[in-house]
């Protein structure tokens, strides 16, 4: 039979991810920790496969894998010297799940399983310690009716606050066994109550009722839903770990804690974490209590007084930092770890590659790289491109005013305003109808995800750096400030209070989780720098790359912005967003509506003057780097005039009745616009439109030969071309305008003329195109919506149904498709087989989409073009495609 149980001291490959795929993320790191020698509990990992299995399986284990797992159950014992349901020394262990990938709280875990009213009496014989078997036997009915049998936790919550109220007790730790005696009667009842059952006794029953529930809870909604948000497959699958328990809870020289090899929100090389004294696994992160630091500066940097595990624990403490420092040797990456401490010896039960901030995992990269770790190119592959876009967003400006009404931890860096909201179904709500928030709940939980990724920030008020909500909200990128013990909320009148202040829903507040403050109202923000760390990293990728980086902009703000992101030219300046400006657009609607070609061309001389100063700016800006300027390209009635106001004042300057206008306006109404007038169908019907625009470029190129300007050649663009006719009717536009430009001006004029590539006809006779452009800049954005034959801006609503279907794994307008790349790939062999010295790019979304990017390196494009904010993860992602290759 084929293998699919694994015990930890057993190999099943050289290579870590091939046993990952097979053990899972957690199994693989644990029987890999074995096998360095750390002090891991005994255990063994269900394969991943065996998930598929019990799914095809009617969602049952089949009997020949329960017989192995009853196998490897025998070596634990023989490696424990305890028995599985033993009334003398009972084994107990853990049943915890485990994907390819982390997926932090999103699956499930049971303890203390093999604990029934009986052998809780031979572990409180075996230890001396009736409290800590009670404490043990009631968290174990506690996991196992939530996660097995599906009685909601809140049942024994409520029971256990009742009991600390009528004893005037405030922690769990304040319970004496008596209590735990008739805490876990009342469990045992409820569970009775709403499962018509027993809670089960026997132990084999709960070994695979809990694994049972482990596979299932890979289909769980929120395991679901994370999977979406982080592009997971759902083939993959979950393994699960059967592991000897240790024990944090028995007494105070016991602990359990997560800790990371280095700082996870600045990247600082020093060890954070967090631990908790008597307590077990899950009380770390479920915020119950506030954990205390792992190491003496920590502790004294945020003022706690209680005390840190180097001082209360030097020596498990020593032994920990010995295996951080061997765990990050050997896997060569910031590990997170959790261990429990039972009775003085130090356990480990978990590592993994720490989830970080964008600026924690820059500084890693760099520092490892320094530290003879890894080399510069393992740096440059180390950082998620589209992570770069939390150091790329505006952080607080400090000059402005801001009231700071309390602090929290610094959970996850970045900051963010937004209305109050205490739930996450508000949070989603406001966020469909565009309006920004910020999350504010005592604890986040699993069924936050929706909420969190919805919201603009984070606020909690338990919790520490390591709680669900600050590992969360880092891995999405949110600013997220946590354990403010300062705020007290109020779920039921959907307020918090913080000093003698009342903040309501709906009110306004900033976060900014790289300080922990909370501020009233909103604040400005500024634009940040690519420095230090962050500009040693990128100038590395410059290196590796071949692919040039191009920006979307036709502003003198947003070329400056891109310029300053190292962009290297301008990819995409879309001139009809310069016509909406206001000063303009009554010219503009002049020139739509008048029905002579001298009134269009009337108002088209207005509009010059303006056209030709843009031009100007930006050609000084990009100071010698390409510029590709694509001709008006958007259906005409875009632009038209929608109020009476507007009405009037257009008919009054064209001097013609309303009414008549007013007809004009419905002749120029379009069934489909985005396959109507438009691209060069316009500059066809209207040439006049297109040679105003080539004089602005010819006459702003002159101008800036006379100021001294580093010349440019600007890239002329003609949109929506699908025939060879048009690109050469349109070339010849372009060039006549340039011949009358420099016999008047008596120079010489240096250009491209190239087109868009946004039509299938157009991708597939891209050879008789290219016989008329010297570039071709794929429009993805138009290209993926006639592909498809879907309209871009009605997408929205099926989409997701695509999505869940499976039909797109992802949206075709955020990634590229594999039918779309086709066509750029059969377009730009076309075209170079006709011209070979062709120049090729993209502009549309895609260029700033890292995957489309390695497509784009892959076929050997020049350059992508993307928008300002985006250029340093196009740079990065351009070096990981290279090397990659
Ligand atoms: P998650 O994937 O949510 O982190 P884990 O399987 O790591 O879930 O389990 C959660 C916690 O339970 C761990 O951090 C650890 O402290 C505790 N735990 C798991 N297995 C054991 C064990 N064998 N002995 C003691 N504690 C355990
Ligand atoms: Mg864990
Ligand atoms: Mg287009």
């Amino acid at each position: 039979m084929k293998k699919y149980i694994f015990n930890f001291k057993s190999k099943v490959s050289n290579k870590i991810n091939f046993s990952k795929n097979i053990l899972g993320g957690k199994g693989a790191n644990l029987s890999e920790m074995g096998r360095m020698g750390l002090p891991v509990p005994p255990g063994f990992t269900i394969s991943t496969e065996v998930c598929e299995l019990f799914y095809k399986n009617k969602k049952k284990i089949n009997y020949k894998i329960l017989g192995e797992i009853d196998k490897e159950l025998k070596n634990i014992e023989k490696d424990t010297g305890k028995k599985f349901g033993d009334l003398n020394n009972p084994l107990l262990v853990s049943v915890r799940s485990g994907a390819r990938v982390s997926m932090p709280g999103m699956m499930d875990t049971i303890l203390n399983l093999g604990l029934n009213d009986e052998t809780v009496h031979a572990l409180a014989n075996r230890t001396s310690n009736m409290r800590f078997a009670k404490d043990s036997y009631r968290r174990f009915i506690q996991m196992y009716s939530n996660v097995v049998l599906g009685v909601e936790n809140y049942n024994f919550e409520e029971l256990i606050e009742n009991y600390k109220l009528t004893k005037g007790v405030l922690l769990d730790t304040e319970l004496d066994e008596n209590d735990w005696d008739g805490l876990i009667k009342d469990f045992k009842n409820i569970v009775k109550k709403k499962t018509n059952k027993e809670f089960p006794q026997n132990v084999r029953e709960q070994l695979f009722g809990a694994i049972s529930a482990v596979f299932l809870s890979w289909e769980s909604h929120r395991a679901k839903v994370y999977r979406k948000l982080n592009q997971i497959p759902s083939e993959w699958g979950t393994a699960v770990n059967v592991q000897s328990m240790v024990f944090g809870n028995m007494g105070n020289d016991c602990a359990t804690g997560v800790v990371f090899t280095r700082n996870p929100s600045n990247g600082n090389h020093q060890i954070y974490g967090e631990y908790l004294i008597n307590a077990q696994g899950e009380d770390v992160v479920a915020g119950t209590r506030t954990p205390q630091h792992i190491t003496k500066k920590a502790r004294i940097a945020s003022n706690e007084s209680l005390p840190s595990m180097e001082e209360s624990m030097p020596i498990a403490y020593k032994e920990l930092k010995k295996i951080l420092h061997k765990l990050e040797k050997h896997y060569k990456d910031m590990q997170d770890v959790e261990f429990t401490i039972e009775n003085k010896k130090l356990w480990m039960l978990q590592t993994r590659s720490g989830k970080r901030t964008a600026k924690s995992a820059v500084k890693i990269a760099v520092d490892m790289v320094k530290e003879n770790l890894i080399s510069k190119k393992e740096a440059v592959l180390r950082v998620e491109p589209n992570s770069l876009d939390t150091l790329l967003h505006p952080t607080l400006d400090e000059k402005s005013n801001i009231e700071i009404i309390a602090k929290g931890l610094p959970a996850s860096p970045g900051a963010a305003s937004g209305k109050v909201v205490f739930t996450s179904d508000d949070a989603e709500r406001l966020n469909a109808s565009m309006q920004n928030t910020i999350l504010v709940r005592v604890e986040t939980s699993p069924e936050d995800i929706h909420g969190m990724h919805a919201a603009k920030g984070i606020l909690t008020a338990r919790g520490g750096m390591t709680s669900h909500a600050a590992v969360v909200a880092r891995g999405m990128g949110r600013p997220c400030v946590s354990g403010s013990s300062e705020i007290e909320i109020d779920y039921e009148k959907k307020l918090f209070k913080v000093q003698d202040r009342e903040i309501k829903e709906g009110d306004l507040i900033t976060i900014d989780g790289s300080t922990g403050r909370i501020i009233l109202g909103e604040v400005k923000t500024v634009k940040p720098e690519i420095s230090g760390e962050f500009s040693k990293l990128m100038n590395w990728a410059d290196n590796y790359r071949k692919l040039k980086i191009r920006t979307n902009s036709e502003t003198p703000l947003d070329s400056k912005i891109a310029r300053d992101f190292g962009a290297e030219g301008i990819g995409l300046c879309r001139t009809e967003h310069m016509f909406f400006d206001e000063e303009r657009i009554l010219s503009v609607r002049e020139m739509i509506l008048s029905k002579t070609k001298d009134d269009r061309l009337l108002a088209l001389s207005k509009l010059l003057p303006h056209q030709k100063k843009d031009f100007i700016d930006i050609f000084k800006i990009m100071n010698g780097l390409p510029v590709t300027v694509r001709l008006l390209d958007p259906p005409l009635h875009e632009f038209l005039p929608r109020t009476d106001k507007e009405i009037s004042e257009v008919a009054s300057s064209l001097n013609i009745p309303i009414k008549e206008l007013k007809v004009r306006i419905t002749e120029l109404h379009e069934q489909n616009p985005m396959l109507g007038h438009r691209g060069c169908r316009l500059g066809i019907s209207f040439p006049e439109i297109y040679e105003m625009q080539c004089r602005a470029i010819f006459e702003a190129l002159v101008q800036c030969k006379k100021q001294k300007v580093k010349s440019i050649i600007p890239e002329i663009m003609i949109p929506l071309v699908s025939t060879e006719a048009e690109i050469k009717i349109m070339k010849d536009l372009v060039i006549r305008t340039a011949k009358q430009v420099e016999s008047e001006k008596k120079i010489k004029l240096n250009f491209l003329v190239g087109t868009m590539i946004e039509l299938p006809r157009a991708a597939i006779k891209a050879n008789d195109i290219a016989k008329h452009a010297e570039f071709f800049s794929f429009g993805t954005n138009d290209l993926t919506q006639t592909t498809f034959g879907i309209s871009r801006d009605d997408s929205g609503k099926f989409l997701n149904d695509y999505i869940e279907n499976k039909i797109f794994d992802i949206d075709p307008f955020v990634s590229i498709d594999e039918g779309v790349a086709d066509l750029i790939d059969i377009a730009s062999e076309k075209g170079r087989s006709q011209n070979k010295k062709i120049k090729l790019g993209i502009c549309g979304e895609h260029g700033g989409d890292p995957k489309s990017i390695e497509f784009c390196a892959k076929i050997g494009l020049n350059y992508v073009s993307c928008s300002p904010y985006r250029v340093p993860v196009a740079r990065l992602a351009a070096a990981q495609a290279q090397l990659k290759k």
